[in-house]
């Protein structure tokens, strides 16, 4: 869950304070849909309008308000590589399942890119380069390798001296036609298109679990609703036959969002070792600079600390004028690196979950996978996100 008690430090995170309320209805008991969807951040929503895209009912059931969890933790870049993940694939898995990797990553950032213009969404979408450096130069080796990896598999790489931030990085991936947006905006717009012919979004309606069947009742705190098929996006699967618990972590990463003096350069920034990520956008006065990192247990005591340090971190790198917000959020990682997508071991029921702190494609590519799987359009990624892969 996001934090952002206004009393503990001032926490908020800015993707929520910029945009209005929603308020769905709760759930009117007794309905029966295709699809219901369990959790309204970004797999949720998406997957939803996927699968009405395709001519299906959909019930969207959200325990509180929809978009409030970890999706407005996030920093919302859209990029196919969340760090030096491609080079550990290509040894644990492959070069065949890390190119499908890649490629599903790319799709979802091309997915993104069509529905902001398909419905013509006003959500600060931008493609810009991102750039992967280590202020080590011990770790350069390792970036090298990661380059040549990527390149590899076919992704827009090239190996660039220069990194264009205020401050010395040393060389860098440079990933070119990437992007970034405000998520909220983005799945506000969305799920305001979900409601009507026969689909639902419901607020304040927690699942509690689900009965299986040919025809599934989900049940929850304020009544039942039938579907033919049900999917699990609520972060952490609340409903759970193959004990798929097992194999998430999870754990807490901060964000500040600041003015500085200066030009901020056009691009997303990503330092990979400790990982440090920048990016800015934009808002009525100047360019916020969002800087994001650190890692704690989900549930640490004082986050002060890891602010403070986070601070002091944008403080060495950047000329800054004032720190604005101030947020964190957990979200959960496989060991293998890759989510978990597609059907539990209940026929009808799937899940989506282990984004691995990169939920824009990942989230984006559970849509994707889940929408093919129930409409019964092949797809080549079943095995790869096959939830019970660890069995
Ligand atoms: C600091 C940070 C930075 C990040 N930066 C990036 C980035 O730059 N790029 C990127 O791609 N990813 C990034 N991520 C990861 C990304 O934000 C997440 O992977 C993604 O938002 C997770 O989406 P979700 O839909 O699974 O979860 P959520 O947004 O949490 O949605 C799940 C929903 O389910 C609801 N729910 C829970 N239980 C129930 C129940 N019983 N009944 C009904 N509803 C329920 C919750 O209330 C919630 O609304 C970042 C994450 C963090 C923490």
């Amino acid at each position: 869950m996001i934090l952002q008690e206004k009393n503990s430090g001032n926490e908020s995170s800015f993707w929520l304070e910029m945009c209005p309320a929603t308020n769905f209805p709760i759930l009117k008991t007794g309905l029966k849909v295709d699809v219901v969807i369990l959790g309204g951040g970004i797999a949720g929503i998406t997957t939803a309008t996927l699968l009405k895209q395709a001519g299906y009912t959909v019930a969207v059931i959200e325990a509180n308000r929809i978009i409030k969890d970890v999706t407005v933790g996030t920093t919302a870049k859209i990029s196919v590589s969340p760090n030096k993940i491609y080079n550990n694939l290509i040894s644990h898995l492959g070069i065949s399942k890390a190119k499908e990797y890649a490629n599903t990553n790319s799709r979802a950032l091309q997915k993104i890119s069509e529905i902001v213009e398909e419905y013509d969404i006003d959500c600060d979408f931008h493609r810009l380069p991102l750039y992967m450096f280590n202020e080590s130069l011990e770790k350069v080796n390792e970036l090298k390798q990661e380059f040549e990896a990527a390149k590899k598999l076919g992704l827009p790489v090239s190996w660039v001296e220069d990194v264009p931030l205020p401050f010395a990085t040393g060389p860098a991936i440079k990933y070119d036609n990437q992007a970034q947006f405000h998520p909220r905006k983005y799945l506000l717009a969305l799920s305001n298109e979900l409601n009507g012919e026969g689909s639902y979004v419901f607020e304040k309606t927690r699942a509690i679990t689900v009965k299986e069947g040919d025809v599934k009742k989900v049940i929850t705190d304020k009544g039942s609703i039938m579907a033919d098929n049900v999917v699990i996006a609520t972060h952490s699967p609340i409903y759970d036959p193959d004990g798929l618990h097992e194999y998430l972590h999870s754990e807490r990463s901060y964000v500040i969002g600041l003015y500085a003096r200066g030009k901020f350069p056009d691009g997303m920034f990503i330092d990979s070792f400790p990982v440090h990520t920048y990016r800015a956008t934009p808002t009525d006065n100047e360019k916020l600079i969002i800087v994001a990192g650190e890692h704690s247990p989900v549930d640490v005591e004082d986050r002060n600390v890891y602010y403070h340090r986070l601070e002091k971190y944008a403080n060495q790198h950047l000329n800054v004028e004032s720190f604005e917000y101030r947020w964190s959020s957990k979200d959960s990682v496989t060991d293998d690196g890759l989510p978990l997508i597609g059907m539990t071991s209940q026929e009808g029921i799937y899940v989506a979950a282990g984004f691995g702190f990169w939920g824009m494609t990942n989230g984006t590519t559970a849509a994707m996978v889940l929408t093919d799987l129930i409409t019964g359009k092949k797809t080549s990624s079943i095995d790869l996100f096959n939830p019970l892969r660890f069995k």
